[in-house]
């Protein structure tokens, strides 16, 4: 990973392994040799299908599991020896939050706040940055669970934590909820605070996202800035309109590339150079309406590393033991 001159590590984990035993079953290793490094500031997506070993990965680093091995810091200090001098900096949202179902928000928030010492005047403050002050004085039984994981953030957000962690916040969400919790963590990593959103749905958080480690069976396999994860997944295919089609798919055949016919379009593979596509058809008399290359998303790029889509049952319990390395699990 990429660390400029002078950035903080938020979070730092070197070769941590967590397995879990099971009754009458193998054991499950859920983290295996993990590393990760989250600088300060930002949204950062901690990505991964189910059962890759996210929620076991923050739970370490909350000191609510114990590592088998390796080396976990919270803002410079080890977990979980160090974590109560740290643990005041960092707000969480693990499982869905639990507050008293008849109390209002503002009610369960003020209980929450009066247990820390935290002013009542924070609590209105937090209510209008979690857009819940207008409902504030419902009970919270009859909130949406859009409204309930926003109550779940803004519990967390009480103490202002410098580091945010988000264990799937968008689970169980509609597409409009899902925009809304989306709008409230871009609004707080753009504000400073360092947020750690993990999610299985790599497409939908990679617009929130600054940097991303993508987790598949307990490993980091890749990790980066969105944006240079996207170039190096790249298919390199272009997208290519023009009049006669046909003849345009022809010409190109010839000159050595793979053409497929698409609707209205044609879909080239693997073009290094599309200002050779330009020539070879304006030479035969052909000209272009439109060239478009042809995006990626993270989906594509954990399919192309792990041969496997991020929905595919993925337990750790399915790898041969002993297979450390992140190498292509082609085929399963
Ligand atoms: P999800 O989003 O489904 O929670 P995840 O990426 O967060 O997935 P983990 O919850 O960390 O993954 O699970 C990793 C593996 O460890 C899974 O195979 C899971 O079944 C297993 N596991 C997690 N907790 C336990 C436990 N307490 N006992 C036994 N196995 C566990």
């Amino acid at each position: 990973m990429i660390q400029g001159k002078g950035t903080m590590n938020v979070i730092e984990i070197q070769g941590a392994n967590k397995t879990y035993k099971r009754w009458r079953k193998p054991p499950e290793h859920a983290v295996r040799g993990l590393n990760l490094e989250v600088q300060a500031g930002g949204v950062f997506g901690f990505l991964g299908p189910n059962g890759s070993g996210k929620t076991t990965t923050i739970r370490l680093l909350l000191g609510l599991a114990k590592p088998d091995s390796g080396n976990l810091k919270l803002f410079g200090r080890s977990v979980p020896h160090d974590l109560p001098a740290v643990i005041g900096r960092v707000g969480s949202l693990v499982e869905t939050p639990l507050f008293f179902p008849t109390f209002t928000g503002r009610q369960n928030l003020t209980l929450l706040a009066q247990a820390s010492g935290i002013p009542r005047s924070r609590v209105d403050e937090i209510l209008g940055l979690v857009e819940l002050s207008g409902r504030a004085d419902d009970r919270v039984k009859g909130y949406s669970l859009g409204m309930k994981q926003r109550l779940g953030i803004a519990a967390a957000l009480l103490k202002r934590p410098e580091l945010l962690i988000l264990d799937e916040p968008g689970n169980g969400l509609d597409a409009a909820g899902i925009r809304e919790i989306r709008q409230l963590i871009s609004d707080l990593g753009a504000s400073g605070v360092t947020v750690l959103l993990s999610s299985h749905q790599l497409s939908e958080v990679q617009q929130v996202c600054d940097r991303v480690a993508i987790m598949s069976r307990g490993q980091v396999i890749a990790a980066g800035s969105v944006s240079e994860l996207l170039a190096a997944g790249s298919s390199g295919d272009v997208r290519i309109r023009l009049h006669d089609g046909e003849r345009g798919r022809e010409v190109l055949q010839h000159h050595g590339f793979t053409v497929t016919s698409e609707e209205d379009s044609l879909r080239i593979g693997r073009v290094d150079d599309p200002s050779r596509v330009t020539r070879v058809l304006s030479e035969a008399g052909l000209y272009l309406s439109e060239l478009t290359p042809i995006s990626t998303d993270l989906e594509s790029v954990f399919l192309q590393i792990t041969g496997t889509e991020p929905g595919a049952p993925h337990h750790a319990a399915d790898l041969v033991s002993g297979a450390d390395a992140p190498e292509k699990e082609a085929g399963r």
